[in-house]
């Protein structure tokens, strides 16, 4: 039996996660979750999966649920950080999901890195602002950082559950395109909130959603390529494969080239990664119908070509160079979420502030969290000047 964590259980991920549990009830079991301000879904996830162990950082949320669980002896309420960085560091605990939304994520990430247990890391952000520090650490501890993002996941499988690389020639990561797929930025202005939370193949948080509209998404996906896999930037490439079946593909020196395919459905990957070592687990899963399958890639759109150029430049400067990207990006999502910008000036909003804040080359944690916040000053600048 698996004993697994999961941050972040209330989110998209979170139910892929946990739906995958209850599909393999006599090999993984759920031991603990934390979650933020989705009070309703913990105390279901609670009651569903006989919890022991809850976090959430918020007071309302710690305070409703000592209300309603007063009377449950066998939950234990996390009062605190230090009482979470205890639990994931329990003798039984074997995996922790990192799946908690953007910066917020990396706190309990860091947690994990430093536990020798094995992290599924869906959180990308994570690695993309602080990749520096999360992978030696994750190192000095013996901690492993399996992806469960579906193209990194898929790049793992190819590489036969490995990070070897020795082989590889290119690695292809596919991109769905995204609700605007073959529309230029000129014509993102007047696009709404809805068609930009509405993505074709994939359902998934609201920030991610965005991301990947604004096909930011693969650009923070290939900064955390970079970092999983320890290959240089120029290995990566990215095409559109509007279908989302063929999730990545690898190319090594012989000329072959292996893939991983599913329909799009974020519990393929995650059971994947749950299965670790042994047998894989059996999941209730839509086949793919061969017979119909028609499957197309064409160019990562040129006029993206900007922000995919800060990105293989954050690869190959490290540094707090990710930290500040992340930053204007998710000021840049919060923005038009709320409504301060159009959909189009989510680059407009990256660039200036990208180019505004200098570069740090050696980074450690404080440091992060001092840029963080420095670069998310400068974007809102940049937002009120543009909105
Ligand atoms: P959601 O927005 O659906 O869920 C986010 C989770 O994080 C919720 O449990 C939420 O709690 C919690 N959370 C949010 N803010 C905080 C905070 N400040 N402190 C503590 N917890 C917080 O996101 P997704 O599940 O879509 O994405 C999670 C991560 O996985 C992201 O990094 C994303 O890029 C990555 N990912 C997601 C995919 C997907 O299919 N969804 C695919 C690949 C990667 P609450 O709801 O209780 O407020
Ligand atoms: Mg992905």
């Amino acid at each position: 039996m698996k004993n697994i964590i999961v941050l972040g259980a209330t989110g998209s991920i979170g139910d892929s996660v946990l739906s995958v549990i209850k599909q393999n009830k006599n090999k993984l079991n759920l031991l603990g979750i934390t979650f933020n301000s989705n009070i309703s879904k913990a105390k279901d996830i609670i009651n569903e999966f006989k919890l022991k162990n809850v976090y959430s950082d918020s007071n309302e949320s710690y305070e409703s649920l000592m209300r309603t669980f007063e009377n449950n002896y066998d939950l234990n309420i996390l009062r605190d950080k230090s009482e979470l960085e205890e639990l994931l560091n329990k003798d039984d605990v074997d995996i922790i999901v990192s799946a908690i939304s953007g910066f917020a994520g990396l706190e309990s990430t860091l947690m994990a890195a430093k536990t020798g247990k094995t992290i599924l890391l869906a959180n990308k952000e994570s690695i993309v602002v602080a990749g520096d520090v999360v992978l030696p650490l994750a190192k000095e501890h013996s901690t492993d950082i399996i992806p469960i993002d579906s193209e990194h996941n898929a790049i793992f499988q190819c590489l036969n559950s490995d990070k070897n690389t020795d082989d590889v020639s290119k690695i292809i990561i596919t991109a769905s395109g995204g609700p605007f797929l073959n529309k230029k930025i000129t014509q993102l202005s007047k696009v709404t909130k809805k068609e930009a939370l509405n993505h074709p193949n994939w359902e998934m948080g609201a920030k991610i959603t965005i991301d990947s509209a604004s096909l930011v998404n693969k650009c923070l996906e290939l900064i955390e390529a970079k970092y999983l896999f320890d290959l240089d930037e120029k290995f990566f490439e990215l095409v559109v494969h509007p279908q989302s079946i063929i999730h990545s593909i690898v190319t090594f020196i012989d000329g072959s080239s292996i893939c991983q395919m599913s329909n799009p459905d974020m519990r393929v990957p995650i059971s994947h990664a749950l299965s670790g070592d042994s047998n894989r687990l059996s999941l209730n899963f839509t086949e793919l119908d061969f017979s119909t399958l028609k499957l197309t890639f064409q160019d990562f759109p040129k006029d993206r070509n900007g922000i995919v150029d800060i990105a293989r430049e954050i690869c190959k400067e490290g540094g707090s160079s990710g930290t500040i990207f992340n930053a204007a990006n998710e000021i840049a999502v919060q923005s038009f979420l709320s409504d301060k910008i159009t959909f189009d000036k989510i680059y407009d909003v990256i660039y200036r502030t990208f180019d505004a804040i200098p570069v740090s080359k050696n980074i450690d944690i404080e440091s992060v969290y001092e840029i963080d916040i420095e670069t998310r000053m400068e974007a809102k600048k940049v937002v009120k000047s543009i909105s």
